[in-house]
């Protein structure tokens, strides 16, 4: 059986995994940071082999070298007789592309026209690209992207009320994001209760978070917009702010939009509000007696009571509430909290499944019909790797 290898580019890292669609197992994975910076860093493992080292890496073309080259010293030749397709993560598909998508010049063209929506992320997701065709002509290469789940969601939902005119010319809507996860958790989720029907909230939690309401498998509202700073709070970025605030900051505090986006991409959300950009250092320092961490948090969980009750409310009901992602998989005390404040909607938490880990989909509600409340480890690397083999096979 043939792997398919992801890459995952961004604007100075190059992630990349080779799994096997039929399991999602992965041969392979590895991590290349600061690309095109000096102090470049590969960690590669492979089986229980990890291979870390600093390396030279001025570009994309040169990450995709090192990536090849720890790979076939694990003895696999990447070719047409071991790998089926590569597949790209791409942030930001447009209007477009609202599905993943086999990739030849026009596709590039048009990855880069997109760029315009997502500038911090598609042109890395292009670099990749590009770089990778190169070093590997014989195998079809697949675009997946990130926004193509959300694709038709409700005009409803995906409309901001602004100038029509504008919002036309400029292609202004809300796209979301995470997409590949979204659907990736909710489908299991319906698995795992044997159930296609469910009204579902997903909140997937990692250094971005994004929530979506997903209704008999198709997404019905998320918290992203045009970009992936609107919604929830996150790691670095403040999600959900007043419009104004941006307008007032320019005119009182000088701060153009580099500073601006800098201040709501880098330096908000818990990072912001605490110090700490990494949320089990949030909640040590918040067990500690720390009152801006203890802040951070509950501005945290305020944003996702708020998300759930509203999604409650577009749905018409919740059978089924999930958390994936590096925080909501592996964070007891948030899931507690949030759930805590959302007994009204018939969700529970039930403390010792709470507490348990596993890398397993489980319930963590005391009860045994609906609603439910679930951990489900999201993959993108697999869901990406599936939707390659399709696509590449067609
Ligand atoms: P990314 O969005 O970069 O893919 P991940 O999904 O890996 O991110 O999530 C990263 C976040 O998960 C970090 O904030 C990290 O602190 C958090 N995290 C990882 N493990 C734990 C844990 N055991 N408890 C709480 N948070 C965790």
């Amino acid at each position: 059986m043939s792997n398919v290898l992801v890459i995952n580019a961004g604007s100075s890292s190059l992630k990349y995994q080779l799994v096997d669609p039929e399991s999602g197992d992965a041969a392979a994975k590895g991590l290349i940071e600061r690309v095109g910076t000096s102090g470049g860093h590969l960690k590669h493992e492979s089986g229980k082999q990890v291979d870390e080292r600093d390396i030279d890496v001025p570009d994309h073309t040169a990450a995709v070298a090192a990536m090849r080259e720890a790979i076939e010293r694990g003895g696999i030749t990447l070719g047409p007789d071991t790998v089926a397709a590569v597949g790209h993560r791409i942030v930001h598909g447009g209007r477009n592309f609202t599905e993943p998508t086999l990739i030849d010049e026009r596709v590039e063209s048009e990855i880069e026209r997109v760029s315009v929506l997502a500038p911090l992320h598609n042109p890395a997701g292009l670099a990749g690209i590009r770089s990778a065709r190169e070093a590997f002509p014989d195998l079809p290469h697949v675009a997946v992207f990130d926004t193509a789940f959300f694709a038709d969601l409700p005009a409803p939902a995906a409309t901001y009320a602004i100038d029509r005119t504008v919002t036309r010319e400029h292609a202004i809507r809300r796209y979301g994001f995470h997409g590949t996860s979204h659907e990736y958790v909710s489908a299991q989720v319906a698995r795992f209760l044997g159930r296609d029907d469910l009204r579902q909230v997903v909140l997937h939690l990692g250094n971005g978070a994004s929530a979506s309401a997903v209704l008999a498998g198709r997404p019905v509202e998320t918290s992203m917009g045009l970009t992936p700073l609107e919604g929830l709070v996150m790691g670095t970025r403040s999600g959900d702010i007043d419009p104004g605030i941006p307008l007032h900051l320019s005119r009182v505090a000088g701060l153009d939009v580099d500073g601006i986006d800098d201040l709501l991409n880098r330096r908000s959300g818990i990072y912001g509000l605490s110090g700490h950009r990494d949320f089990r250092d949030l909640v040590s320092a918040k067990d500690g007696g720390d009152d801006d961490a203890r802040l951070a948090f509950e501005v945290y969980v305020h944003r996702l009571v708020k998300y759930v009750g509203a999604y409650a409310a577009v749905l018409g009901g919740i059978d089924a509430l999930t958390f994936a992602a590096g925080v909501g998989e592996n964070s007891a005390p948030l899931r507690a909290a949030v759930l805590e404040r959302l007994g009204f909607l018939g969700l529970t938490l039930d403390p010792h499944r709470n507490e348990e880990r596993s890398g397993q989909a489980r319930r963590v509600d005391s009860g045994e019909g609906l609603p439910a409340v679930l951990v489900v480890p999201t993959n993108e690397e697999w869901a990406i790797a599936r939707h390659a083999v399709e696509t590449a096979r067609t």
